[in-house]
């Protein structure tokens, strides 16, 4: 699976498996278990960004509406990050 650089500079990993994993292109296809320890070193799933579910929304604390703004759209209440709690 597809999995991005945690850092720009960052060209070359040794994932966990002991494959090195090249950057060069800020992505790389990897094995699901390299994957999740490439992310969990700070590195993403390029395919997730840009999705509400993704932790970019904003998600109501009072009603926990779903949306792209601070203020919810629904009720009026305070939105917070998602996936900050
Ligand atoms: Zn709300």
């Amino acid at each position: 699976m597809k999995v991005a650089s945690p850092d720009k500079r960052c060209l070359e990993i040794d994932a966990p498996s002991g494959r090195r994993v090249n950057f060069r292109t800020g992505i790389a296809d990897v094995s699901p278990s390299d994957a999740k320890a490439i992310v969990k070193n700070g590195g993403f799933f390029p395919s997730l960004s840009g999705t509400t579910n993704s932790g970019i929304g904003f998600r109501c604390s009072t009603c926990g509406f779903g949306s792209f703004f601070k203020t919810c759209s629904r009720c009026g209440g305070t939105a917070v990050p998602e996936g900050s709690k």
